[in-house]
């Protein structure tokens, strides 16, 4: 039976996460991660684990039929692959920085300017988009000391806290790419492989949704029920069940993660008592 060729970065930021999702998708992998290939035992999936920087050309050359990966580097590299998935980790952003003494008056600023960054087909497209001439200084890695040694003027790269940027003296100026790890797949699968990843995404999808989203059970007093069902849209609509106390209903259903605590708060306004929130480990729609 034919077994769906999956990359994923071998060590990084990357590397944990990926194994984890396939292990939320029910996905045993047999042997350990420090072999370069593994296989697993209840799925159709063998595992290659590569350097992510290799992982779009792999994907593109059909070595991997699909891969995880940064949406920054599937950008940056330009392969013929296509994105089939966001997967909602490995969130970060890439920017602009220039020296925390200088005024930044708009994109303008950095007209004539010298910009150090790994990733300069990001930036050339969004300096080109922009009418801006910028001089690009690709460099492999400790970006951020360009502007101090004098390579350029300021800096284009992966942010996620900002501290790196204080400690060398740089401030964020312009949020140029949000990014995240995505799932990308060879434009030339087999039919039976596209049957494969169909159910892995299907899965995938399953456990993106669940981890997006809070069950929830309270208490509500009759008079305001009404109120409260339309706070929790829910699945379909809420589960109501009559509690032993006269006048009092119990409610279910399943709010998402990002409206949870104003929901919370306009739950408690309307009179909700003994509020229960629950993890989801799978949900399918
Ligand atoms: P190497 O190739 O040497 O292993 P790398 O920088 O390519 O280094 P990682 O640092 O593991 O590899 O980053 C892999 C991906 O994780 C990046 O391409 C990016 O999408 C994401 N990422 C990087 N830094 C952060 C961060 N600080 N927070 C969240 N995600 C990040
Ligand atoms: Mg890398």
């Amino acid at each position: 039976m034919s077994k769906l060729r999956l990359a994923i970065q071998k060590n990084g930021r990357l590397s944990e996460k990926s194994l984890k999702l396939l292990e939320e998708c029910g996905i045993k992998i047999s042997n350990g991660t420090r072999k370069l290939k593994s296989v697993s035992s209840n799925f159709p999936l063998e595992i290659l684990f590569l350097r992510d920087d290799d992982i779009p050309q792999y994907v593109e050359q059909g070595v991997a039929d699909i891969g995880i990966i940064g949406l920054n580097e599937v950008l940056e590299q330009k392969k013929n692959i296509a994105v089939v998935q966001k997967l909602g980790f490995a969130q970060c952003r890439l920017s602009l920085a220039i020296p925390k003494e200088e005024t930044y008056s708009g994109i303008q600023y950095f007209e004539n300017k010298k910009v150090a960054t790994s990733y300069p087909e990001i930036l050339s497209s969004f300096f080109k988009e922009k009418n801006i001439n910028v001089q690009i200084e690709k460099i492999g890695g400790s970006v951020e000391i360009a502007p101090g040694i004098g390579l350029s003027d300021g800096i284009f790269d992966i942010i996620s806290t900002g501290s790196t940027l204080l400690t060398n003296g740089l401030k964020e100026v312009e949020t140029v790419l949000e990014s995240e790890a995505v799932l990308i797949s060879s434009e030339n699968l087999s039919n039976e492989n596209q049957e494969i990843l169909k159910k892995l995404l299907f899965r995938i999808n399953a456990v993106k949704e669940a981890s997006e989203s809070k069950y929830i059970l309270l208490n509500a007093p009759n008079e305001n029920l009404e109120k409260i069902i339309n706070l929790l849209p829910g699945m379909k609509s809420p589960t109501v069940l009559p509690l032993a106390e006269n006048g009092w209903s119990s409610i279910h259903s399943v709010i998402k993660e990002d409206k949870f605590w104003d929901v919370i708060e306009n739950l408690k306004k309307e009179g909700a008592q003994g509020i229960l929130v629950l993890e989801i480990e799978k949900m399918i729609l």
